[in-house]
């Protein structure tokens, strides 16, 4: 089954909203005649003024996060139904930074990950290991652990408005990248895992973005490889000079 190529990029927390305004204006110019699926997800506060930019483009809008509750007594967090209200169309969950720093574990993603469908939005899902777990051998079960827990409870309909970002912890902001053959056997075994929760339908239409340090001369490369399908891109999507030539690899 062929797959789209689906680049993101992860603004993190950067820019205000006029900046975000200024790349988003960038971005929907250069990628017009882009010919992969494309998000960018800026900050909250920005959410609304990029939505604005890149409604009717070919850039989706995508949010970092979202809480595990609809609403109430949950000072700081965002709702689902808030995104929803601002156009968001995607959501990032489980990304490393939330598991690590802000300490998410599988239990709480998963939680995130069904209300974000219920709702009608699809999600990305990162998974990936720590330094120190691939050094023990532990890559695959961490990110086994992470795919099989983070979709419990999710039905194959719903599946298919899922994607997986492959996402070694060890990569993200580092500047070291995954040789694309360490990433691409990950892929593959990601791929395999899937296929045991919802068939090899499923197992080959679903897209899988690997991220951690993709930058303009290392993307191709990545993106060559068979399990490879794309990009979650961090520090190289601040700028339209590093995620254009990205986007279009
Ligand atoms: C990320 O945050 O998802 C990421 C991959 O960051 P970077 O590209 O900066 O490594």
């Amino acid at each position: 089954m062929a797959r789209n190529y689906f680049i993101a990029g992860n603004w993190k927390m950067h820019k205000t909203r006029s900046e975000s305004a200024a790349l988003a204006k960038e971005l929907t110019a250069a990628l017009k005649d882009g010919r992969h699926k494309y998000l960018v997800a800026p900050s909250f506060t920005a959410l609304e003024t990029v939505g604005a930019i890149v409604k009717g483009s070919n850039i989706l809008l995508g949010a970092q996060n979202c809480a595990a509750e609809e609403q109430g007594a949950h000072t700081g967090e965002v709702s689902v139904l808030q995104l929803k209200d601002l156009g968001v169309q995607t959501v990032i969950l489980g990304h490393s930074e939330r598991r690590h720093t802000y300490k998410e574990d599988d239990a709480l993603v998963n939680r995130k990950v069904r209300l974000a469908l219920k709702h009608g939005l699809d999600v990305i899902l990162c998974v990936g290991e720590l330094l120190e777990e691939r050094e023990a051998g532990n890559a695959e079960s961490v990110c086994e652990r992470q795919t099989v827990e983070g979709l419990k409870g999710v039905s194959a309909a719903d599946f298919s408005r899922v994607t997986i970002a492959y996402e070694p912890v060890w990569a993200i902001g580092t500047g070291k990248t995954a040789t694309p053959e360490d990433a691409d056997a990950i892929h593959a075994y990601i791929r395999k895992v899937i296929g045991g929760l919802y068939g090899a339908d499923a197992a080959k239409g679903v897209v899988i973005q690997y991220g951690g340090s993709v930058k303009p001369d290392n993307a191709a490369a990545l993106m060559a490889k068979e399990n490879i399908d794309g990009a979650l891109v961090g520090g190289a999507s601040l700028t339209a000079d590093a995620f254009v030539p990205i986007a279009k690899f």
